[in-house]
């Protein structure tokens, strides 16, 4: 069973889109101020946040803006012009959660590309799932007597069951991994189940302006994270580091940490390992005390900035950690594969698990009247190139 990664992010998004539509419901002062939004906001809206989404590589937030930009035209009558046969608010509802059951399985894939050919494929894909769905509940309609509970169950198959498939599929997901596509999607499907089904009684379009409103700080905020995070390790990067640096008071140390001798380790493990072993690294260096803060300077490198601190006060510190490290027996899962041609795919190969150790050498220097960050960071570096000449596995100040 994977581990449950997203399932804080998950809950807390999913829980405040809730808390902001009962806001919108129970305080009246909220509702006066968003006022009724009218079709040409929502529409301006929409248009901002598609265009965003699809510039950031977020292609299924702009398939969701593109769905609920269809339900709302086909339902504002605007299309009635076009003399298009009118298509029930029963089929609009379950094209609506077969669409999401399929945006699932899709990757975030550039739209303006061959990819679009599927994701439009989706739309008709729905639309024809929910006419066959209809079709399946009606011919059953025939054998009513026949089926046993079928009376009791038949006002929950039209649309509840669906709903229940689809939601079931958006927790898994969002509880097994961290993007906030997943959180967004089960917010809008809950949003949309109970506003549509008049549990709230909130203008439908009301609920759309914040939906789409969360979407684009989803993708402004995912977009954040690519920027400033490290993917592997979860840590800040190095362009964190840089933003950290502008506001950093006189007084501050900086540790440069880099993993000894991690080549070596890579050739002789893998570089699978080798990233599972930063992984754990990381991880173990989030734990610093006396108010450091851990990047990754890239590749087997990190940098901790002590605020306020001098390198004697942090000394100690830093050595524990060092020592935690080389302590530390990192236990390694390792897909063995029975001979170099076995094609078996990685989750379906015999795990094996072994326990690895490695060490680090830091400098760590404060900094001194007049100098830049730069140069505080600079006289680390030559403080861990000192540490590594002097043996390496120790604490250069
Ligand atoms: P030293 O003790 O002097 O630091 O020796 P070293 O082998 O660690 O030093 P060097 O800088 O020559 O090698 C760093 C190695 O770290 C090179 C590369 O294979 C490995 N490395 C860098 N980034 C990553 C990464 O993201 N994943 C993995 N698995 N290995 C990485
Ligand atoms: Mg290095
Ligand atoms: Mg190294």
């Amino acid at each position: 069973m994977s581990k449950l990664i997203g399932l804080k992010t998950s809950i807390t998004s999913v829980f405040l889109i809730l808390v902001a539509i009962i806001a919108v419901h129970q305080v009246p002062a909220i509702a006066q101020l968003l006022g009724e939004v009218s079709f040409n906001q929502l529409a301006l809206l929409m248009l901002i946040s598609f265009l965003f989404a699809c510039q950031f590589n977020h292609s299924r937030f702009a398939l969701m803006i593109l769905l609920f930009a269809s339900v709302v035209v086909l339902e504002s009558g605007k299309l009635s012009d076009f003399s298009l046969p009118a298509i029930s608010s029963q089929t609009i509802e379950l094209s609506v959660m077969f669409f999401f059951a399929g945006l699932a399985f899709f990757k975030d894939r550039s739209l303006f590309s061959v990819h679009l050919v599927p994701r439009l494929a989706l739309f008709v894909f729905a639309y024809l799932a929910s006419l066959g769905w209809l079709f399946i509940l009606e011919s059953l309609a025939t054998y009513e007597t026949a089926i046993p509970f079928y009376p009791l169950l038949k006002p929950y198959l039209a649309i509840d069951v669906i709903f229940g498939v689809v939601i079931l599929i958006y927790m898994f997901k969002c509880a097994t991994t961290t993007h906030l596509f997943y959180p967004a999607a089960l917010a809008s499907l809950l949003l949309w189940y109970v506003t549509r089904a008049h549990f709230i009684d909130v203008s439908w379009q009301l609920s759309l302006t914040l939906l789409v409103s969360y979407y684009l700080l989803s993708v402004v905020a995912s977009s954040y994270f690519l920027a400033y995070r490290d993917e592997l390790t979860g840590l800040p990067s190095r362009r964190a580091l840089n933003q950290l640096a502008l506001s950093l008071g006189r007084n501050y140390s900086v540790a440069m940490m880099d993993v000894d001798h991690f080549k070596k380790f890579n050739d002789t493990y893998g570089h699978d390992i080798g990233d599972q072993v930063l992984k754990l690294v990381a991880a173990k260096l989030k734990q610093v005390k006396a108010g450091g803060r851990v990047f990754r300077y890239g590749g087997e490198e990190f940098t901790v900035i002590f605020p306020r601190k001098s390198a004697q006060q942090v000394f100690d510190e830093l050595d524990n950690l060092r020592q935690s490290i080389a302590d530390y027996q990192m236990v390694i899962r390792q897909g063995v594969r029975k001979t170099k041609k076995d094609r078996t795919p990685k989750g379906k190969q015999q795990v094996r698990e072994k326990t690895v150790s490695v060490t680090i050498s830091i400098g760590v220097a404060q900094r001194m009247k007049g100098q830049t960050f730069e140069q505080v960071l600079k006289a680390s570096d030559e403080l861990l190139y000192k540490a590594k000449k002097s043996g390496r596995n120790n604490v250069t100040k």
